[in-house]
């Protein structure tokens, strides 16, 4: 697999930032965090039953808490960030 470039990182930590994403770890109050190397992309579920697999999805940004490991995602699509064809209406 391959990790995001130090570009992909740079503009994802830009737009976090200008979007007021900075404050400390809601578990543990650390100022530091690391952006993964990769996106989560998890499925949209709607039955309670099975797992559909392949369906709608969230493309995220997950950005870990180096203290605690607190993890938080970002909607790539909230953030602009997603190609233009993989936006879902
Ligand atoms: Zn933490």
């Amino acid at each position: 697999m391959k990790e995001l470039s130090k570009e992909e990182k740079e503009k994802i930590i830009k737009v976090l930032d200008e979007r007021g994403a900075k404050l400390p770890c809601p578990r543990c109050g650390n100022n530091n965090f690391t952006l993964l190397d990769g996106y989560f992309n998890q499925t949209i579920q709607t039955e309670m039953k099975g797992m559909v697999i392949g369906g709608p999805s969230v493309p995220s940004a997950v950005v870990a808490c180096s203290r605690c490991g607190y993890l938080s995602q970002h909607a790539l699509g909230a953030l602009g960030l997603l190609p233009k064809e993989e936006v879902k209406k």
